[in-house]
């Protein structure tokens, strides 16, 4: 289901945006201005490209956002599958990165 989103439609002010809600707060938000988790034959991944196939989640680059997500059971129910303590710490792990920090 690949869709052209561009097109050269200039300064219109028609410009759709996609907007996604992010799994940690909740609050909706571009899409560009979140992250994309997927599921996908190898677990949940970051995928960085927003471009993967697979059933995805959206958390916003921040911390705290990641930290709820990340908690609770949002990121499994989001994406419908069980994840475990390695998919957490996989996850935890591409967020530092993202986020330039450790936590
Ligand atoms: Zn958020």
């Amino acid at each position: 289901m690949t869709r052209k989103a561009r097109n050269s439609e200039g300064e219109s002010s028609t410009k759709r945006v996609p907007l996604r809600t992010c799994i940690g707060c909740r609050v909706t938000d571009l899409k560009r201005d979140l992250i994309r988790i997927v599921r996908s034959s190898n677990g949940v991944q970051v995928d960085q490209t927003g471009k993967q196939a697979g059933r995805g989640a959206y958390v916003h680059a921040q911390r705290e956002c990641w930290d709820r997500a990340l908690r609770g059971t949002q990121v499994s129910q989001a994406l419908r599958i069980e994840i475990g303590p390695q998919d957490r710490h996989r996850l935890r792990g591409h967020a530092a990165v993202i986020l330039g920090e450790e936590f």
